[in-house]
């Protein structure tokens, strides 16, 4: 029921609201709670153009200037990597003796499955959260880009049908040392190196419990963004969890009134029903998740409307198969995923999220992070006309994985 109202009051009509429409009855009666859990449990992936078994015969952690890696082999000389998302130098220990040797002699194309497996395994459930579901990320995504190669399909075609190969994008401002004026033009540079037609900038003092990075610079900031980049630019705002419900909403206000197109965790990310109050009073969409690790909690804060927009991080929450399961939860409530990016070369795994889910919101993060990986892909990455390009070829796009390791070191 709350689902459909909140679909109606933010205008983000899915089919459950447009069932809605034919009268308060018929929503009162969408069985709608049953119909997330259904979605959570659906397959994501289909594998079933990989007639052989794929068994698994090395996971290793690599690492070279500064990057960590992980490559997957299977016994027949199939080959996949991925690239870690920075945490690699504290969370190793957990990938090298909890997650990497579960793998062994395990058929790959049941990865889907074999994650609960994990899951269980050694009772690795009582570490769930970022370390634990890091190290999943990392070794799934290598097996994607295996079963890609494999298969000789994109990640992103290996969970559907390609639905869009460029991706609009918004470039993110992590800064909170700038005052207002500071701030409008060091946002005019990131918009004129990129090509943006959106951002994000930071509000708020980041768990601050209400304070401000400088007193006033939130309220002077939004208004001030813009009056000086204009009215077509799109603004998103985030507040990394720094204010109780009061606070939130009257920040909030600031950004309805600006024409905000979202507000990123308004409250103490892990305060789900002080971040649903914010979601429940403001019309702007309030978006959230990024440090979000529970399957159920993200099907509660569907269920319950509790965000507007869903965030999981792709490593954080522990790869694309549980980001799939949550975008398929999201799709029956009408409510966008737009995941979060960590690492530097975590946009490459959201480029590829982006082209098969359906509903990833108007516009994905971009951090600036092209240069460092352009000539890795083939052709090299590039963006267009505010959108980043989704990478061509097999698996994750690397072209030259041998040429990528070349000097990498095993880590133990
Ligand atoms: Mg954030």
């Amino acid at each position: 029921m709350s689902i459909c109202r909140r679909q109606i009051l933010k205008g983000a009509c899915g089919s459950a609201a447009l069932s809605f429409l034919g009268g308060a009855s018929v929503c009162q009666t969408v069985s709608t709670v049953s119909d997330v859990e259904k979605a959570l449990q659906k397959p994501v992936l289909d594998l079933s153009q990989i007639k052989s078994s794929v068994i698994i015969d090395s996971v290793e952690l690599l690492k070279k200037d500064g990057e960590y890696f992980v490559r997957v082999r299977s016994k027949d000389g199939a080959e996949g990597i991925s690239v870690s998302n920075g945490r690699a130098p504290v969370f190793h220990p957990i990938f090298n003796q909890l997650v990497a040797p579960f793998f062994i002699g395990k058929d790959a194309r049941k990865i889907e499955t074999l994650l609960f497996d994990l899951y269980r395994h050694r009772s690795n459930y009582k570490l769930q959260g970022l370390a634990f579901w890091c190290a999943q990320a990392w070794v799934e995504f290598a097996i994607l880009d295996m079963l890609g190669r494999i298969a000789n399909k994109s990640m992103g075609e290996l969970f559907g049908p390609i639905i869009r190969k460029e991706v609009p994008f918004y470039v993110a401002s992590g800064r909170r040392d700038t005052t207002p004026q500071q701030e409008v033009e060091y946002l005019k540079g990131l918009i004129e190196e990129t090509d943006a037609k959106a951002i994000k900038f930071r509000i708020g003092g980041r768990m601050s419990r209400n304070e401000d990075a400088l007193p006033g610079r939130t309220e002077k900031l939004i208004p001030l963004v813009r009056a000086k980049l204009g009215d077509t630019i799109a603004i998103h705002a985030d507040s990394n969890s720094s204010y109780d419900p009061p606070h939130a909403i009257e920040v909030g206000r600031i950004l309805e009134d600006i024409g905000a197109v979202y507000f990123e965790e308004p409250c103490p990310f892990d305060h789900l029903e002080e971040t649903k109050e914010v979601t429940d009073a403001l019309t702007i969409p309030v978006a959230g998740g990024e440090q979000e690790f529970s399957e159920r909690r993200f099907q509660w804060m569907i269920e319950n409307r509790g965000v507007d927009i869903v965030q999981p991080d792709l490593h954080y929450y522990g790869g694309m198969i549980r980001s799939a399961r949550v975008a398929q939860m999201a799709a029956v409530a009408g409510m966008p995923t737009t995941v979060h990016i960590s690492g530097g070369f975590g946009f490459i795994y959201m480029l590829h999220f982006a082209s098969f889910t359906p509903d990833i919101g108007q516009y994905q993060e971009y951090k600036r992070e092209i240069e460092v990986y352009r000539d890795w892909f083939n052709p090299g990455l590039k963006i267009h006309d505010g959108k980043l390009i989704v990478p061509e070829g097999p698996g994750v796009g690397i072209r030259d994985v041998a040429g990528v390791l070349k000097g990498a070191e095993l880590v133990n």
